[in-house]
């Protein structure tokens, strides 16, 4: 073999190995696309809350949908629960779905594959009081590499993205009302927001939009559920 026969093999090899590693974005795609038409037909709205529970807004969040009889689907970081255990209680008992979101929120494709998973299992670990071993997950920054995808696939755990980004974590906030006409453009969606605490008003912002996407379910006739209730 000559050597830009060799430099080329290397260079295939290289790509394919990527494409493989890292072929769970293909698949994240194509369920979201899914997810899109299963919300559209239910007319459903699924509130979403990663990376918390955290003292400040997780409590007023909860008061916030109590009042408006809606449940939400709740993403924790095994570290957060374990601090605030009495938080993770209350989401439990007024009816909220709990999934996992790691332990520490690493990211899949910026860490080694085995430093990953293991991040994984110890989220799933410290929440064991509250969840089960194929409880729903959502991966951190949304990303998942091969090493990730089959240690959920052996849980059996069901992975759930989003169709709507609120902007909560963008640099500049977007208008709520701006986010919650998106709903309503779409007919339904699956909401990604943070319930971790941040600044005074990003905070607001998240109650802000929580309540704006609730005023245009109501409008609109779209059912509130968490996201158990939504067939993946
Ligand atoms: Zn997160």
């Amino acid at each position: 073999m000559n050597k830009t026969m060799a430099t080329a093999l290397a260079a295939t090899i290289g790509l394919v190995g990527s494409a493989a590693y890292f072929s769970p974005w293909f698949w994240r795609h194509y369920r979201m696309s899914r997810l899109r038409r299963e919300v559209v037909k239910k007319r459903a709205l699924a509130l979403t809350y990663d990376d918390g529970p955290s003292t400040a807004i997780t409590p007023q969040l909860l008061d916030l949908l109590r009042t408006r009889e809606a449940r939400a689907t709740f993403f924790m970081l095994g570290r957060h629960a374990q601090q605030h255990g009495h938080i993770v209680d209350r989401v439990i008992e007024e009816g909220h779905d709990v999934g996992c979101h790691s332990d520490q929120h690493l990211n899949a494709w910026r860490t080694l594959p085995w430093e990953a998973v293991a991040d994984i299992d110890a989220g799933y670990e410290r929440l064991s009081r509250w969840i089960q071993p194929d409880s729903m997950f959502r991966p951190p920054y949304g990303k998942m590499t091969l090493p990730t995808y089959w240690s959920i696939r052996r849980r059996n755990a069901p992975v759930w993205w989003w169709t709507i980004d609120s902007g909560d974590t963008d640099n500049t906030l977007p208008d709520p009302s701006h986010v919650a006409e998106r709903l309503r453009r779409e007919g339904g969606g699956i909401v990604l927001m943070h319930d971790l605490d941040r600044t005074q008003p990003r905070n607001e912002f998240v109650l802000e939009v929580t309540a704006a996407l609730l005023d245009v379910a109501q409008q609109e006739s779209f059912q509130v559920m968490p996201l158990s209730e939504i067939c993946q």
